[in-house]
């Protein structure tokens, strides 16, 4: 099996590491828990639990509008329909 950047384990980073920051101001984390695209990774995935994954999101969405992170390629590309 190729070595791939997969998740290791499945729990959650924040739950795990109290210091870690889910924090708007903090893209370079939140960066972690999005595709290139800027997609937010689905739970199942990252192994976050249901509570932070709200809250990340949220912050995802603040940091976003804060234009600290990248919005979704369809707001760059609109022509290109895709199911995002
Ligand atoms: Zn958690």
């Amino acid at each position: 099996m190729a070595f791939k950047f997969t998740p290791r384990k499945k729990f959650c980073r924040f739950c795990a590491d109290k210091e870690l920051p889910l924090d708007y101001k903090r893209p370079d984390i939140l960066q972690d828990f999005v595709t290139e695209r800027g997609k937010i990774i689905a739970r199942r995935i990252t192994g976050t639990c249901a509570k932070h994954q709200r809250r990340l999101t949220r912050e995802i969405k603040k940091s976003r509008q804060m234009a600290l992170m990248y919005y979704t390629a369809v707001h760059s590309t609109q022509v290109r329909k895709k199911t995002i």
